[in-house]
């Protein structure tokens, strides 16, 4: 049949892979570093851009090949601290999305790793869209990419704690990890990178098994099965027990300390008698521990006032491992932790205005307010230490517990 031929897809390529393709057009290997330099690194979204490849080698690559990207459908800038969340459309029409939390001393891209989320956690906006299908590793590394295009700033942290769950696109999301990860790739340390899970133990245990140098954050949220399974039910599978086993399991190697994500609902998880639950879950496990204040999304929960967090900071003040409260910013703009919800048709926020030319004014404001925050940083904050999720942001002097990570 004589269809149309199909061009290659480069960016869903590893670099070996494109070291093969370029060779086998008839190419020297060095085209093919060139090439990754531009598709990578430099975020190249046309040929036209790839100014150092001869005129002749562009026009073999527009013949041969196509270099698709997420399209920004928006970027949408929070009021309350300079998150920025991004809306993007894949090529299949899906829609996802991305937060760029810009601090003082580092630039977090929050990245997405499914379209919606299958385990219904009850509190959480993307868990209500349901499943619709796995990113691609090029889909989830491009958000990054995106995000530095879109900003003009390099990202110099990863968080996969956006949309759906990371251990059930697991190879995809440790494709695209190895990228960022890669110094002829995005150069992101393997210690700015967090990877969070719902508990989903046999990625876990791969996880594990495969030495994956990158930081764990576990999301807990409650400490009897009772009310774990009736906030995320995918603790009827995997219950509280068999998870923290697999994270004994984890913690066992040198210098592997695990996160431990808690969304505190108020009346829901917050009493005394949590607290002492918690620490009998967690005594002996070297760790940290982020407090997450609930933020309205979905399930009608409350989010506790900064009394019951304080009161619930002192409960735990035991646990000899750092505790930090994330008060997450960008709420506003539905960035904040749970609040992503970009893709479906169960939006739980107004679609957000169409914008297709470039938001030049974003790379400017952006770089403003970092400069406001740099210096207020410089007198209001000493703790910069631990990794931030979501928009999370922290406030100063809400730490309790032994020293910085
Ligand atoms: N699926 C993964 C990663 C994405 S969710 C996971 O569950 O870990 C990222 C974090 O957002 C999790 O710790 C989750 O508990 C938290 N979260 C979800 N909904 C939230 C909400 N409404 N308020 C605060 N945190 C929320
Ligand atoms: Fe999915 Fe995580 Fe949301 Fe639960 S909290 S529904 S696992 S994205």
């Amino acid at each position: 049949m004589n269809g149309p031929v199909e061009k290659t897809h480069l960016k869903a390529l590893s670099r070996a892979g494109l070291e093969a393709w370029v060779t086998g057009l008839g190419e020297k290997p060095y085209r093919a570093r060139q090439l990754w330099k531009w598709l990578v690194p430099r975020g190249a979204s046309s040929f036209s851009e790839m100014t150092d490849l001869s005129r002749e080698f562009r026009a073999r690559l527009e013949a041969a090949a196509e270099i698709r990207s997420l399209r920004r459908v928006s970027a949408d800038r929070s009021g309350d601290g300079g998150a920025v969340k991004f809306l993007w459309e894949c090529p299949d029409g899906n829609r996802i999305e991305s937060v760029f939390i810009p601090e003082a001393d580092r630039r977090t891209v929050c990245v997405s790793s499914q379209v919606g989320c299958g385990l219904g956690c009850a509190f959480c906006a993307t868990g209500r869209l349901g499943f619709s299908r796995n990113l691609e590793s090029w889909e989830i590394l491009d958000q990054v990419i995106g995000v530095r295009r879109e900003t003009g700033e390099a990202p110099t942290n990863i968080v996969v704690m956006g949309m759906g769950e990371p251990f059930l696109n697991y190879d995809a999301v440790m494709d695209a990890l190895a990228v960022m990860n890669d110094p002829e790739g995005l150069a992101i340390g393997h210690r700015k990178i967090t990877v969070s899970t719902s508990g989903v133990i046999p990625g876990l245990l791969r996880f594990t098994e495969e030495n994956r140098p990158y930081k764990l954050a576990v999301s807990l949220n409650a400490v009897t099965d009772v009310l774990r399974t009736r906030i995320m039910p995918v603790n009827r599978k995997y219950p509280i027990a068999a998870l923290m086993e697999a994270v004994r399991a984890y913690s066992r190697a040198p210098g592997r300390r695990v996160t431990f994500e808690y969304v505190l609902f108020a009346g829901l998880n917050d009493s005394r008698e949590d607290a002492a639950r918690l620490l009998a879950l967690l005594r002996g496990l070297p760790c940290k521990v982020n407090l997450i204040p609930y933020n309205p999304a979905v399930g009608g929960f409350q989010r506790p006032d900064e009394g019951r967090v304080e009161r619930f900071l002192e409960w735990i003040k035991p646990l000899r491992s750092p505790v930090i409260v994330r008060w997450s910013r960008g709420a506003d703009i539905g960035a904040a932790c749970g609040q992503l919800a970009g893709s479906g048709p169960e939006r739980v926020d107004p679609p957000p205005m169409e914008s297709e030319a470039p938001d030049i004014s974003l790379r400017s404001d952006l770089a403003r307010r970092r400069g406001a925050r740099s210096q207020e940083a410089a007198v209001s904050r000493k703790a910069s230490s631990a990794e931030t999720g979501g928009a999370g942001s922290r406030k100063p002097g809400k730490r309790t517990g032994g020293g910085a990570s």
